[in-house]
Order: structure tokens, then sequence, then C-alpha cells
């Protein structure tokens, strides 16, 4: 049986969306703040929104899940034309198996794509699903999250990255 991938990359983009559909994944549970969009802003930007597009043309479905409260996030995820759970408190199971009751899926079929160790990674590595965790992409964060990253960036490490080029376009 094929290892579960669990991979560090620098930002979305560089997200291997082609091994995932390859490995059989079929659905991304995505993170919204730091990973999708600015926690501090309310739009969504291009690269999310190309992120999305080419997500949909490998055929991977795209689930959002956040700890963020509710409102916020299921306006963002409509604009992506996404489902979400808000408030989804990562890294407990609830949301996780809620968003795969919701898929239809399992969870060797889903994979998360987070920004954060102590939630995304944590939550994904507990439910045994693949996990792609991106760099932090706009710094700006909220009070509880500011005071977990120095930890986070430690344990961050314990996944490995891997180098990819940045694709253009
Ligand atoms: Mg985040």
């Amino acid at each position: 049986m094929r290892q579960t991938l669990r991979v560090r990359v620098s930002g979305l983009l560089d997200v291997p969306l082609e091994d995932l559909a390859a490995r059989g994944v079929k659905a991304l549970l995505l993170d919204l703040d730091n990973t999708l969009c600015d926690p501090r802003g309310d739009l969504l930007p291009a690269e999310a929104l190309s992120f999305c597009a080419r997500m949909e043309e490998l055929g991977l479905r795209g689930y959002v899940l956040s700890n963020g409260p509710r409102g916020r996030a299921e306006r963002l995820a409509a604009q992506l034309g996404l489902p979400c759970t808000s408030r989804a408190r990562k890294p407990l199971r609830g949301a996780y198996r809620r968003a795969l009751g919701e898929l239809g899926l399992t969870t060797e079929a889903v994979a998360a794509v987070g920004d954060q160790f102590l939630t995304d990674a944590l939550g994904a590595i507990g439910m045994g699903m693949a996990l792609v965790l991106v760099e932090p992409r706009f710094a700006r964060d909220k009070p509880l999250v500011k005071l977990a990253r120095p930890v986070d960036r430690v344990l961050r490490r314990l996944i490995p990255q891997v180098p990819q080029p940045r694709k253009s376009g």
C-alpha cells in the first residue's frame, strides 16, 4: 500500500495536486485563514481562485474547514463555490467526520491543506489523512494563533519539505 502523503510546501500553488489525484485523493479539506486568504481580510486573492480552478481541472473537490467564526467562512467558501464548516475546532475530529460524511468519502480519498501544525496537521494526522502544510500566507494572525506560532514553527519541521519550483500561470 502506498504511504499517505504528508508534505510541507511553500505556498498554495506548490500543493502537489497531480500527485494527490494520482494517489486516489478525490477531495481537499481546505483551511481558510492564512491558507486561502488573509485572516483579517474579506477578499480571496487571485492565488486562491487559480488554485481552486486547477483543483477543479483535475477533478478534485474542495471543502472549506475553518476554525474561524460562522458567517465569514461560509461567505468566502460560497465565493469559491465550495461547501464549508466553520468553527470546526480542528484538530478535534468532529468536523472532519462531518466533512467526510457530506463528501461521501473515506479518509483515504481526502487530503487536508492548511498552514498550522497544531490544528491542520494534527487534525489530518489524527484522522489518518494525507496532508499538505503550506507556509502561512499573510502573517497577520489573530491573537490566539499568533501566540501559538513559535511552537508551530518548530513542530512544522516534523513534516518533510518538498522543494518544488513554483509554477507560473
Ligand atoms: Mg490557517
